[in-house]
Order: C-alpha cells, then sequence, then structure tokens
C-alpha cells in the first residue's frame, strides 16, 4: 500500500487575514467564499495532494462551528449560553462545492474539531459542567457527520487538547461521532502524547495522526505498542517556517516506513499550516510529495 498525502485542518490562505477577516464580519455570503476555497484546492492540486481538504478559510477551527451552532456566542472566546444545538450544515456547503469542481476519482477529507477541544476552548456560562458541554458538542457534531456522509470521502476529527488532559469518557464521546458511519475515519492529536497513546489505541477511530516531524520520539514510545488503527505520518513542521528538504523528508518517510510498514496509510504536514506564510506552506507539501515519489520510484 502506498501512503496518501493529505493536509491537516487548516491551510493559509491569505498575507493580510486581518482585513480578509474584518470585511468577512460585515459582507458575509456563501459564495464570496468560493473564489478562496478555490484557491486552497488550486495549491493542493499543484503541490499534487491526493486528499484533497477545504483548508478551514473561513474561521479558526473553534468560530468555525461555534458560529452555526445554536448555543454559543462569539465574543473574544466563544461562550455557551444555552443548549447545544444542531441547527444546520457547517461545512457541508463548502465540502459540495469543491466536490463540483474537482475531478470525480479525487478524495476530499471532511474536517470537525473535536467536542473535547471545543468544550475547553469556550467559556461555559450555561451547563457548568464540562463533560456535559463535551457531550452536547458531540451529539450536535454527530448531525454534521451525518450530513458529510454524502459529500465527502474521509472523515478528520482534530482533537488537540486530548494531549493537554485526557478525559476518562474519550472513547464513548468519539464513539458518537463515529459509530456506524460509513467514512473511514481520522483522529488527529498533536502535541506530546507520549504519556497518553495507550489511551489514543482505545478509542473507536480508523487513523492516528500525530507530530512526528516536531517530535521524532513518538516513533520510538509507539513501537512499545500493538495498535488497530492505522498511521497518518506528520513529515513538515507546521510550527518552523524553514522548508524541509525533499531528501531530509524522504528519509523520515522511509524511518516510519521502517518501523510500521503497511500501517503508514497517510503522510502529512505535523498539524494545521495557518501560522505560516502561504509560499512556505506551500513548499513544504511540494517537497512532501516530491519525497513521497522519490520512494515511489
Ligand atoms: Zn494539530
Amino acid at each position: 500500500m502506498i501512503p496518501q498525502t493529505t493536509i491537516i485542518g487548516s491551510y493559509p490562505l491569505f498575507p493580510n487575514r486581518g482585513k480578509i477577516m474584518q470585511n468577512y464580519f460585515h459582507h458575509y455570503t456563501c459564495d464570496s467564499w468560493k473564489p478562496l476555497i478555490q484557491q486552497v484546492i488550486d495549491d493542493l492540486n499543484t503541490a499534487r495532494i491526493d486528499i484533497l481538504s477545504d483548508g478551514q478559510t473561513r474561521d479558526p477551527f473553534v468560530q468555525l462551528f461555534a458560529r452555526k451552532l445554536k448555543g454559543c456566542r462569539l465574543r473574544n472566546r466563544v461562550e455557551i449560553i444555552d443548549d447545544i444545538g444542531y441547527t444546520k450544515p457547517i461545512t457541508v456547503d463548502d465540502q459540495r462545492y469543491i466536490q463540483s469542481f474537482i475531478p470525480q476519482e479525487k478524495q476530499l477529507k471532511g474536517v470537525i474539531t473535536g467536542p473535547y477541544t471545543l468544550a475547553k476552548s469556550c467559556i461555559d456560562l450555561y451547563y457548568h459542567d464540562e463533560q456535559e458541554v463535551a457531550f452536547s458538542f458531540a451529539h450536535a457534531l454527530r448531525k454534521e457527520v451525518e450530513e458529510m456522509q454524502s459529500s465527502v470521502d474521509i472523515l478528520g476529527i482534530d482533537e488537540p487538547f486530548f494531549s493537554v488532559s485526557f478525559p476518562e469518557y474519550a472513547r464513548d464521546l468519539i464513539g458518537i461521532l463515529t459509530h456506524n458511519i460509513s467514512l473511514p475515519t481520522l483522529l488527529h492529536v498533536c502535541g506530546n502524547v507520549s504519556s497518553v497513546v495507550s489511551k489514543i489505541f482505545d478509542l473507536p477511530v480508523d487513523t492516528l495522526s500525530h507530530e512526528f516531524k516536531a517530535r521524532p520520539d513518538l516513533f520510538d514510545v509507539l513501537q512499545d505498542f500493538s495498535f488497530p488503527q492505522s498511521l497518518c505520518i506528520g513529515c513538515v513542521r507546521s510550527d518552523d517556517t524553514r522548508i524541509e528538504p525533499v531528501q531530509e523528508i524522504t528519509s523520515h518517510i522511509q524511518n516510519a516506513l521502517d518501523l510500521f510498514g503497511e500501517k503508514i496509510q497517510y503522510l502529512s504536514p505535523d498539524c494545521g499550516q495557518r501560522s505560516l506564510p502561504r509560499d512556505v506552506a506551500y513548499h513544504k507539501l511540494d517537497n512532501l510529495v516530491q519525497a513521497k515519489e522519490a520512494l515511489n520510484g
């Protein structure tokens, strides 16, 4: 099996994001975002990334979901002021738009921000119970996942906060999203997961995505376990503007393949690339694809 390349979460689109965001708050329409989403897809296609994604151009990854869920109020941080609920599709319109212009054989990954990360990122003025907030987000997001089934090929769930504190109810929480879902599922947890990997292996998802480039020691940690999931290997850093040379990425991938073989299903950047300049993010992806192709050749 040849691993496929993809991105994690965000892709940087704007050299001057602040100005665009200001305009966005004043003149939001669904259609005004189409050319921007198209630019993300153009960059990913030009870099020859296998599995496309929308790049989360509209909003940062918490606000993107909170903006359209009932019960959330957007201030400096998101506040929970009522029962959290699902009222309308959040990312599905963008996914359908992308499907309308990409080649039919091209795969698309839909990404949702995980319920635990949303709960940890919001100020709870209503439930006064973190677990209840997390489960309320999970039940609302389940409806989005059901909507996504007809518009994407893979479901990505971003739960960076699992590396900060891992809740004992994580298995049930993630199960709400993935139970009986027809899509392959990928869980992305960045940060230092060394101490919680054994618990992460217990989660009902098909693939685990971690930042192996920034934390190559994770290779050693994972070697001590047998686990059911396949892996998405972070191959270029998302927190460093240095563009890794092709040869360096090839060695990294080869190391991963030597250790985990067929378990390696996807290759990606370590995390979302939002904080990088667009040309840097693009060149990292370009080199990632060249590194993969060098191995195949
Ligand atoms: Zn991440």
